[in-house]
């Protein structure tokens, strides 16, 4: 799925009209965010001496009504190490079978920390049936690993997973003891669709990890945030896993830059999305497309026939999208245009004009 672009991705940097809606990960830095990383006050961060990383950790975890952040390179990097903050060898993870710590993180909590994952199915809204968490749970006997954390996710394949769902899932599994950890990499999505705060959504679980590199548009860079204590373990789990590095506040200060001014960005993109996949679905060739719009993402199921040809006849105008067969991703994000829309609504309708 990445190899095949990565001739075509090769040339965004040049300046050239590349459409890349493979992810929002594929988002770089504006110049207003690259002075702010050029100028970041900066010490070593392992010490505990980089300002603006510790300003960074202090302002999200207050905008997400916690005591205590950690910032961390990577998204994964920051679940394994709340993960391992929450759990020990032998204990058990109730998890969503579609989320991203089950699915999409190499087993890292079962690889470095002996973590059991017990997958439970994800509802077609990303969230978990309460139901289904409290029959996942296991009694306090020998035979069965310790259920110790309910991994929660928001947004899930970009649907956003209302708050009602969230409690509820929580509040099964602080009944039977369990911590609760939210996988938030798109949080300020959920917070946009939702129009909630970001406090309410972060309140249902202790520990909150929001990724800075996706829609906000940092180059790179997560922020795990908790209680003092957890957060305390966390750092140290950072450090055990690699992750505590130096003049970090070159990175942090993209960070700030982004919950100031990149936030209320998401907004256009969750129009631009829908106005895709509205403009998709009345395109009469394609009304069996049934596109279908997320937050910032819109996904195309073509027919299996024509799934790899639209696939190369949009690569080879320029245009990349992400997704396997069946299903095709399409996502929005910072650097796509009104014009860029217009062009993939242009060139799907020209591919099936094309075949008649
Ligand atoms: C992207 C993502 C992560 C973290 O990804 P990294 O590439 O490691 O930063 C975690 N959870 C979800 C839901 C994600 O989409």
């Amino acid at each position: 799925m990445y190899a095949q672009m990565t001739d075509a991705a090769a040339d965004t940097e040049a300046g050239s009209n590349i459409v890349d809606l493979r992810s929002d990960t594929v988002t770089k830095p504006d110049a207003g965010m690259r002075r702010a990383m050029s100028e970041a006050r900066v010490g070593d961060d392992v010490y505990g001496e980089d300002p603006t990383a510790r300003e960074l950790e202090e302002r999200t975890a207050a905008l997400l009504g916690k005591p205590a952040g950690v910032f961390f390179p990577t998204g994964t990097q920051s679940n394994l190490a709340a993960i391992l903050a929450h759990c020990g060898r032998g204990d058990e993870i109730i998890v969503g079978d579609r989320y991203h710590s089950f699915h999409d993180e190499a087993g890292g909590a079962s690889v470095l920390g002996g973590v059991a994952l017990c997958p439970i199915g994800t509802g077609p809204d990303g969230s978990l049936d309460p139901g289904a968490i409290e029959a996942a749970v296991k009694p306090d006997d020998s035979h069965y690993a310790c259920s110790r954390l309910l991994c929660l996710e928001n947004t899930v394949s970009g649907a956003a997973v209302p708050l009602a769902k969230m409690q509820a899932a929580a509040d099964v599994g602080r009944a039977h003891g369990l911590a609760v950890h939210l996988d938030g990499a798109r949080l300020f999505n959920a917070v946009t669709a939702l129009d909630v705060p970001a406090a309410a959504l972060a309140e249902v679980a202790d520990t909150v990890s929001i990724c800075l590199s996706k829609g906000l548009g940092t180059p790179a860079g997560t922020v795990l945030v908790g209680d003092e204590k957890t957060m305390k373990a966390a750092r140290r789990n950072r450090k055990i896993l690699g992750g505590a590095m130096r003049q970090v506040g070159v990175l942090a200060a993209a960070g700030l830059y982004a919950l100031d001014h990149h936030i209320a960005g998401l907004a256009e993109d969750h129009r631009r999305a829908k106005a895709l996949a509205e403009a998709l679905s009345e395109l009469p060739a394609l009304a069996r497309l049934s596109a279908r719009q997320a937050t910032n993402m819109v996904f195309v199921t073509p027919a299996p026939a024509d799934h790899g040809a639209l696939r190369r006849f949009l690569t080879d105008r320029g245009i990349l999208i992400g997704g396997q067969v069946p299903e095709m991703r399409i996502v929005l994000h910072r650097d796509i245009r009104d014009g860029d829309v217009e062009a993939v609504i242009e060139a799907v309708r020209a591919f099936y004009a094309d075949r008649g």
